[in-house]
């Protein structure tokens, strides 16, 4: 094999930029037209917002679909859904991202933290069950990367305790547990809808959010929690304690944007088709890599159908496997030799339980309240959290590495990517 990139040599991946596949610009420029031409650009439970949120629930068959301004909105209308509020404390991994939680914290409910699975880098149920209390409203789980959680272990749960699971589908358009969309498998489910194509979330419109439930209580309380001045809201809210509230329900506005569900409904046409194309990207170099020293694809869960983009596809280094070598040094040789990889802290760059807020507290509402200050709500006094609280997490995050998740790469590119990656496992003892 070849002298390494870094060292002089010729790099093995010579084709740069090799995304072929091009987002539909034509298409979304016409939606936006058509409705900036007919003044459609306020308003929701009508028109176009309307047909997005029934293609969107057919999509993942559920029995009702929302649409908020931002993913974090529809997480956080999901835990007023289930009752949350102060006092409360909600269960959520510590690798993940801090959207996943802010509305429930700001709802005064205290986040509790668990570790996650060393192979699939999601939840780790049986940890999140043993930091079940009293007063646990909910358990959010996130699909990072559009890697499916262990759903069956977080529904058995769920039904155990009588707690609700909050999925945070963000990453996960398309995705399935068992044959059944992601979407229609627990409690609630928020997609967020940020970003543009083709790196934002795998259905986006630059902001905006969806909530997917089966259930009528669940659906009702959101409606009545921050959609006013929705078309129809008087007569969707049917359970006696919504329906008779006033036309303003309860004051919030969190509905979104029509142009943004305009370009969302373009992109989730050709969702199902970018999702294939990435899987097959996917399975190919994730086999070619099992083989090879060094990093190790994440697993997925035999039931899990992965989906999505954002963020990429993830590997977890190995330095063991080759005599200790720092991540730095084989990421800087993989870059030289034209592999489009980086390091990755989840989404924030910390893991959660290491932010200020969690180390040292915070008076979230000034005048010593809140949920993470001193006694609040039946809680008591707010324990910091601190380096070594979550093991598995914690000796995985420094050595996340990310590749883009490409749907038509170049013929030929998937070969050069691999073959740097054995050529750096062939040379490695040179960079020592
Ligand atoms: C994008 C994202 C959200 C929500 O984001 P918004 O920017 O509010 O739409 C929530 N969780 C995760 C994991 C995300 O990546």
């Amino acid at each position: 094999m070849s002298k390494l990139a870094i060292l002089g040599g010729q790099p093995a991946v010579t084709i740069q930029n090799p995304e072929r596949w091009k987002p539909p610009i034509e298409e979304e420029k016409e939606i936006v037209c058509q409705l900036i031409e007919k003044r459609a650009l306020s308003g929701a439970g009508s028109g176009l917002p309307k047909e997005f949120e029934e293609e969107f629930r057919q999509y993942v068959g559920s029995r009702y679909c929302l649409t908020v301004s931002h993913g974090h909105l529809a997480l956080a209308s999901a835990f007023y859904a289930v009752k949350g509020g102060p006092g409360d404390e909600f269960i959520v991994p510590a690798l993940g991202y801090i959207g996943t939680y802010a509305g429930a914290l700001h709802m005064g409910a205290r986040p509790v933290f668990c570790d996650i699975d060393p192979e699939t880098l999601l939840i780790d149920p049986s940890d999140a069950e043993k930091r079940i209390t009293k007063r646990t409203r909910a358990i959010f789980a996130i699909h990072l990367w559009g890697n499916v959680c262990d759903m069956d272990a977080l529904m058995d749960i769920s039904r155990r305790y009588g707690i609700p699971i909050i999925e945070d589908a963000s990453h996960a358009h398309g995705a399935e547990w068992d044959g059944k969309k992601i979407g229609n498998v627990s409690d609630l489910t928020c997609f967020s809808l940020q970003g543009a194509l083709p790196g934002g979330k795998p259905v986006c419109g630059g902001e905006g959010g969806i909530v997917t439930t089966n259930n009528r209580e669940y659906y009702e309380r959101m409606l009545a929690y921050c959609h006013l001045h929705r078309h129809g809201l008087k007569d969707e809210l049917t359970l006696p304690e919504y329906s008779e509230l006033d036309a303003e329900v309860l004051g919030l506005k969190y509905r979104a944007h029509p142009l943004a569900l305009a370009l969302a409904k373009v992109a989730l046409k050709s969702l199902d088709y970018r999702n294939e194309r990435k899987d097959a990207f996917r399975r190919k170099l994730f086999e070619a890599l099992e083989e090879i020293p060094g990093v190790k694809p994440i697993r997925s869960y035999p039931k899990a159908k992965p989906a999505g983009f954002y963020g990429g596809l993830v590997l977890v280094y190995q330095p063991q496997e080759l005599d200790g070598l720092p991540i730095e040094k084989y990421v800087e040789a993989l870059r030289a030799e034209g592999v489009p990889i980086r390091r990755s802290f989840g989404f924030g760059g910390t893991l959660e339980h290491l932010r200020t807020i969690f180390r040292k507290g915070f008076d979230l509402w000034g005048y010593g309240r809140g949920p993470l200050g001193g006694e609040f709500m039946g809680l008591p006094p707010f324990k910091p959290y601190k380096p070594g609280d979550f093991p598995v997490a914690e000796s995985v995050a420094g050595r996340i590495l990310t590749i883009p998740a490409y749907i038509e790469p170049e013929e030929g590119f998937l070969e050069q990517v691999i073959h740097a990656f054995e050529k750096v496992a062939a040379h490695y003892k040179e960079l020592l």
